[in-house]
């Protein structure tokens, strides 16, 4: 099968979150089962060493815009999967990935380069899959104005929702940048409480849709978490399909990571409390074997912040130690900043993003809080599973399919899972586990190795991708046939 999987972000390329680590580890998947796979992502100013492959003309409002085409690719194994990237430094040359109030324009540039790049690499995909509101507009772009061509007309498209949450709602005024008539700003199309809604074109002309968990998939055809999007995902529940992200273990590997202070696996765990150790003294934390709670996030209200804020104290006297690495909203970057200054000794707290710290807390820390609000996937309780750090967490979308509730009685489970969304389930949660850590080490032993065991890699959710792409690729036939 050939297939494009067109994204905003991209590990190793470019990461702000989650997305970039699935869009840096499926396509190695994919690869390893004998599909074409390529990805393209907008050449953002951090990124160097790509190969100058061509310049392209794409209309925008009335005039034509030159897509600068590069090329460069990552390793696996012994072969490659291309990587292309849509340039141009009106655009892409910013500091900041996001966050820019012509952003709406950027995404449109960057679908529109991603479409006319095709014909030139003379790759013909058998369907793209599109993440997100950044590259919503592709299923759009491809059945209403390139319906017409043939080298178009077969490509099916896939959307996948990483989070509804970020939808890209601009005023109406984009349209014509969009190269769209006034009929497309109705309620049946993108229209949205009185902007265009880039998210809505995704969900509308995808040949199919899907999530990245089961759960998330069920729950944002709700009205509580549905983000105004419900009716329409209800619509199309028959479409909609939940994909369980997986991770990277060649990345995510306690026994071979370059940036731990001690390499360990389940046959050497007492080896990680090195990394404990290690942890303390690079943060200037006092050292010792008292319990350490690490969270690692966008400090965004999604997740949970406001909970942690208000009993971290509580659990900070019982001797505990809390390390936060995050950036985002200054009020969630200002919520902790006083607990550091009274408790200097147990807490951390690290504004600024930092993949290399990011692994040595993972490792250091004996539990991990993900209290979410809401959580379309989460891949921080899977990245602590893999290195015996029990997450603690808020069972709701993907994190309600991966993290099991460990019970004494029968010492099943691999973290600690809460449901009511209040400060005293997540505190209880929280006293329940450091009971067991502190009254039971053997059964925490047992509880750190169910957790390394499990297999949250790609090999099953990438064959659950190829199958929804043969569904999205059937649709599309059968569109065509049809007109
Ligand atoms: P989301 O995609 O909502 O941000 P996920 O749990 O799916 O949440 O993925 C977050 C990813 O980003 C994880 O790999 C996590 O380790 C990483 N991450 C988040 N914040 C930071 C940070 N400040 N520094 C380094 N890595 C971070």
């Amino acid at each position: 099968m050939k297939i494009l999987i067109a994204a905003s972000e991209m590990v190793p390329f470019a990461k702000t979150g989650g997305l970039a680590d699935v869009v840096g580890s499926l396509p190695k998947a994919l690869h390893r089962l004998g599909h074409d796979v390529r990805v393209v992502i907008p050449n953002y100013k951090q990124i160097s060493h790509a190969r100058y492959l061509t310049d392209l003309p794409v209309p925008m409002d009335g005039h034509l815009e030159t897509a600068i085409i590069r090329e460069t690719s990552v390793p696996v194994g012994d072969s490659e999967v291309p990587v292309y990237l849509v340039d141009n430094y009106k655009y892409f040359y910013r500091d900041h990935m996001y966050g820019h109030s012509d952003e709406g324009n950027r995404f449109n540039f960057f679908c529109k380069g991603v479409l006319a790049m095709l014909p030139y690499l003379h790759f013909q995909p058998d369907v793209i899959q599109c993440n997100d509101w950044h590259t919503a507009l592709l299923p759009l772009f491809l059945k209403v104005r390139f319906m017409e061509e043939p080298f178009y007309r077969p490509i099916a498209s896939v959307f996948t929702v990483h989070n509804l949450q970020y939808q890209g709602r601009y005023s109406p005024s984009i349209l014509s940048q969009l190269g769209l008539e006034d009929k497309y700003f109705t309620p049946e199309e993108l229209e949205f409480y009185g902007e265009v809604n880039f998210m809505k074109a995704g969900l509308l002309y995808g040949d199919v849709i899907n999530t990245v968990s089961p759960q998330y998939a069920m729950e944002i055809q709700t009205k509580e978490l549905g983000e105004g999007l419900d009716g329409l995902l209800r619509k199309r529940s028959l479409d909609l399909y939940g994909i369980i992200n997986g991770i990277d273990y060649d990345e995510f590997n306690p026994a071979t990571d370059k940036r731990i202070y001690e390499n360990y696996d389940r046959d050497t765990l007492e080896r990680k409390k090195h990394n404990k150790y290690g942890l303390q003294k690079e943060l200037n934390l006092q050292v010792g074997d008292m319990p350490l709670f690490g969270l690692i996030s966008r400090l965004v209200g999604q997740k949970g912040l406001d909970l942690v804020a208000e009993i971290i104290e509580e659990v900070i006297h019982t001797g505990a130690q809390f390390v936060l690495l995050g950036t985002g909203e200054d009020y969630y970057q200002n919520l902790f900043a006083d607990l550091k200054v009274r408790h200097p000794e147990q807490v951390s707290i690290n504004l600024g993003f930092d993949a290399a710290l990011a692994q040595k807390i993972y490792a250091g820390a004996d539990m991990f809080l993900m209290p979410s609000r809401f959580e379309p996937c989460g891949l921080g309780q899977l990245i602590s599973l893999a290195y015996g750090t029990i997450p603690i967490v808020r069972s709701t979308g993907g994190l309600s399919d991966t993290i099991i509730d460990y019970d004494s009685q029968t010492d099943q489970g691999n973290g600690f899972a809460f449901t009511n969304y209040s400060p005293l389930a997540l505190l209880n949660t929280i006293n329940r586990a450091i009971h067991l850590f502190k009254k039971d080490q053997e059964a925490w032993g047992r509880l750190m190795r169910q957790g390394m065991a499990m297999d949250f890699s790609w090999n099953q959710s990438a064959v659950k991708y190829v199958n929804l792409f043969e569904k999205a690729i059937y649709k599309r036939k059968q569109h065509s046939r049809a007109i």
